[in-house]
């Protein structure tokens, strides 16, 4: 057979050029990670187009060229150093990188053990074990998904479609989470036309009990049909835990799905000192975790785990009869993930997850976490024990929320300066925070999930914050 002229292959040379100059772009990325800074140089969008928009290239450009352009792309985006605090954001470790990249190369679509059966196997093994790490159960079911927003997505269906009929009128139908719980949650239930009703929080940003009682009550006897209660397994804003074990309760009395979102906090609960405080979890129907963020696998990987495997597929359009069957015959070989959740053609995210969990080992892992956790003590004793600072909220998980507050300043004055003080070390470089509004005052956030981050760093972040508060400070 002739050779095809318009081959996308590379020659064996220019192949072994490519993935050399690939792993030096990579390498140089981790090394990177591991120094700082954020920025290279603050960010602009006039440099980025002049550096990115060009024409629609008509004809290939020289591999050298292109991986020159590349390493400056990279260097042109924000690294997730050890004193980047902003967001949920966790630099991925090297181990799962090395996986990312084999599951292009391998390029499995897994949709099925039909077409992808060994990356199908992993990813049941994966699910098992993240259901196993988190003290969620041993055995559970789900699939990977590209993040938490995803999984709370599916979960809302699942629990919609355990509820009631598809054509179902689903006006009525109505779903409990705190006001502080991820505006993913506010989304899945506006995309699947249901209520969600905010519930008030207590001081510590976790749902209120009786006040949640009180609003399925009210909805009950105006004729609403309450179906699914969302707990907070660490909230995004202060890393605070719902009472789970409660809910659980609740949802058991008033007959709901039980959905945790643990997209930022769940994976704390591999760290024994913290499990204690994710008690109940393991009653749910549902839990969101997300190995992008605590698990330190490169974006994107969330997973949703359930309890009851039927309840998916009841959800994803099995009949009744044919799940059951698949469920008990020979059912690894028809094994299907369209069956479980939304998507159809999947990337192999569990490798990431099946080679860090293995590399690593839970142990490790844990420690991690835990250390995390003890880097947003630190910088609350720091925040604690300084004139110029007040403590907000927390520390919470790994999560610290806090406010500079020189000596003598208005409380009317103190939002605006911290806004300022955030807009300006935001540019600095040095260190990175992000904002979370506790109570309705604005807060400077913290939050480590950052296995490089240690004490200097925490250190160096309040020292940047009181020198940025000074050049930004009104006379
Ligand atoms: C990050 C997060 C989400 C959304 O997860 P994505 O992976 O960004 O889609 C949902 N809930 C909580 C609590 C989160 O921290």
């Amino acid at each position: 057979v002739a050779a095809r002229e318009a081959t996308l292959d590379l020659p064996d040379d220019e192949l072994r050029a490519l993935f050399d100059g690939a792993r030096s772009l990579a390498e140089q990325e981790i090394r990177a990670a591991r120094g700082g800074p954020i920025f290279a140089e603050p960010p602009s969008a006039e440099r980025l187009a002049a550096l990115i928009d060009e024409d629609l290239p008509v004809e290939g450009e020289p591999l050298a060229d292109l991986l020159d352009s590349c390493g400056e792309v990279l260097a042109a985006g924000r690294r997730t150093a050890p004193a980047f605090f902003g967001y949920v954001q966790s630099p991925p470790s090297p181990v799962a990188v090395a996986a990312d990249l084999l599951a292009s190369a391998a390029d499995q679509n897994v949709t099925a053990w039909r077409s992808a059966p060994a990356a199908t196997q992993v990813e049941r093994i994966a699910v098992r074990w993240l259901g196993a790490l988190v003290g969620f159960a041993d055995d559970a079911a789900g699939l990977l998904v590209s993040g938490g927003s995803m999984a709370n997505l599916t979960a809302l269906l699942i629990a919609l479609r355990a509820a009631t009929d598809p054509d179902a009128d689903r006006r009525l139908l109505t779903a409990y989470a705190s006001v502080e719980t991820h505006f993913s949650v506010a989304k899945a239930a506006g995309t699947l036309g249901v209520r969600l009703r905010s519930v008030a929080v207590d001081p510590a940003q976790r749902v209120d009990p009786r006040a949640l009682r009180a609003a399925i009550a009210e909805d009950r006897a105006a004729g609403l049909q309450p179906f699914c209660l969302i707990g907070s397994a660490g909230t995004v804003a202060t890393g605070a835990v719902d009472p789970l074990d409660e809910l659980a309760g609740i949802a058991a009395d008033e007959s709901l799905w039980y959905h945790v979102d643990g997209a930022y906090g769940a994976l704390a609960a591999a760290d024994p000192a913290s499990r204690p405080t994710f008690a109940g979890m393991e009653r749910a129907d549902s839990l969101a975790l997300d190995p992008h963020k605590w698990l330190y696998a490169p974006v994107d990987c969330g997973a949703l785990l359930v309890r009851d495997a039927t309840a998916g597929m009841r959800a994803f359009g099995a009949d009744a009869g044919e799940y059951v069957r698949v469920l008990s015959g020979a059912e690894a070989e028809s094994f299907a993930f369209w069956d479980h959740g939304l998507e159809l053609s999947r990337r192999f995210r569990a490798l990431k997850v099946w080679m860090t969990l293995r590399y690593h080992g839970t142990r490790r892992i844990a420690a991690a976490i835990a250390e995390d956790i003890a880097m947003a003590s630190q910088l609350a004793e720091l925040v604690r024990g300084a004139e110029d600072m007040e403590l907000l909220a927390g520390p919470a998980l790994s999560i610290c929320c806090f406010r500079h507050r020189p000596p003598g300043m208005p409380e009317a004055e103190l939002d605006r300066h911290n806004e300022r003080l955030l807009d300006t070390l935001q540019r600095d470089g040095r260190v990175y925070l992000s904002n979370a509004s506790v109570a309705g005052r604005l807060a400077l956030r913290a939050c480590v999930t950052n296995f490089r981050t240690t004490p200097a760093d925490v250190e160096r972040l309040v020292d940047v914050v009181r020198e940025v508060g000074a050049a930004v400070r009104r006379p």
